[in-house]
């Protein structure tokens, strides 16, 4: 956590270097991570009230979004599923559901966020990782043989359904960018135009930040250093998925918290992607499919789901980008990695 902070005082600096004025910014802890926010265009008192009002809705999503703590709305749903029964949720969950199902399709279901019984068995729901050890190939192959999917169920207005009883929900692939999502419509709602939502180093910007285009940090996968600096114009985000964030380790290796959903296993030959989109839920939701899909499908996946800046980071740190990411990229480390330009592949 204290090399995660370190790491956003970094981007911030990023930030902070290309402003003047400074902007106004403030950091809270939730989803697990430090959310920061910064606001250029409005005085500290409504600044501050914008943020603690942001504060309090990211908390509330936390507990009702939660993937294994009892309590929240989802462990219901969830728990409805379980026993093959309807359940009514409220519009921002039916809109998450719905935005999840689109385009966990349209990764080929490499997003996946009905695998949470297989994330639950990697231990990734909470366990001690001093005595965690991998699960056996049996039970992986067992969970496998059931297929959860986003499409077994169904969703009729505010009513949620499930066909398949294996089917449950962990959100933790797009939760933050929906909440991301949320958090610009707040702010826009209290009259400020010029911000920066930034939930764990995945963030999405409004407006610019004194008449220059905000400029923010790209994370390196080792984890201190920040790799690359992009300028975002309005609306846009920038979202980073890596195995390198959690990960469990056994007789030294070590296994990453995001789950090949054909395999069953953690994805290890991608170190780190990052995405450019103008929707945080969907930039999430493409950031963890990409990492998924690697180096051998990234273009495929990316087309399918209408990402057009991609950059990949794989295991011997090589960085694969499209063209059109490549113009917008500016490596801040130095020597910069080995680059290899790869078109998107024709829809
Ligand atoms: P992110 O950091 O956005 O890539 O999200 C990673 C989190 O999503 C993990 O900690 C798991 O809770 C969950 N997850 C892991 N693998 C997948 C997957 N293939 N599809 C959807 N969610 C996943
Ligand atoms: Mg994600």
């Amino acid at each position: 956590m204290i090399r995660l902070f370190c790491l956003l005082l970094l981007v911030s600096g990023l930030i902070a270097c290309d402003s003047h004025p400074t902007p106004h910014r403030e950091q809270f802890l939730v989803f697990g991570t430090v959310v920061e926010i910064t606001i250029a265009d409005a005085p500290k008192s409504k600044a501050s009230a914008a943020i603690r009002e942001i504060e309090q809705d990211f908390q509330q999503m936390h507990d009702q979004w939660h993937a294994w703590r009892a309590g929240g709305r989802l462990a219901e749903v969830n728990a409805a599923f379980a026993r093959g029964e309807t359940i009514t949720v409220d519009p921002r969950l039916t809109e998450l559901f719905s935005t999840a199902t689109d385009y966990s399709v349209k990764s080929d279901h490499l997003f996946n966020p009905a695998i949470s019984q297989l994330i639950n068995l990697w231990g990734f729901h909470g366990a001690d990782p001093a005595t965690w050890t991998p699960p056996s190939d049996e039970a992986i192959q067992a969970l496998l043989a059931k297929h959860p999917r986003m499409t077994d169920i169904q969703i009729r207005g505010a009513e949620l359904s499930c066909a398949n009883p294996a089917v449950k929900l962990d959100f933790g692939a797009v939760a933050k960018g929906y909440a991301v999502d949320l958090a610009l419509q707040k702010l826009k709602q209290s009259g400020i135009r010029d911000a920066i939502v930034n939930a764990g180093g995945n963030l999405r910007v409004i407006g610019e930040n004194h008449g220059r285009a905000w400029r923010v940090g790209i994370r390196h996968p080792n984890g201190k250093d920040v790799l690359a600096a992009v300028s975002v114009t309005d609306g846009e985000g920038v979202f980073t998925s890596g195995g390198y964030e959690r990960y469990h380790e056994y007789q030294g290796k070590r296994y990453a918290h995001i789950i090949d959903p054909r395999t069953g296993y953690p994805v290890d030959q991608t170190v780190s992607i990052t995405v450019i989109y103008p929707n945080g839920a969907i930039a999430d939701a493409a950031s963890t499919a990409l990492a998924v899909a690697g180096q051998a499908e990234w273009q495929r996946i990316a087309r399918q789901m209408g990402i057009r800046y991609v950059l990949l980071m794989d295991a011997t740190g090589t960085v694969y980008m499209n063209p059109e990411m490549a113009d917008r990229v500016e490596f801040t480390v130095n020597p910069p990695p080995p680059v290899v330009i790869q078109p998107l592949e024709p829809a």
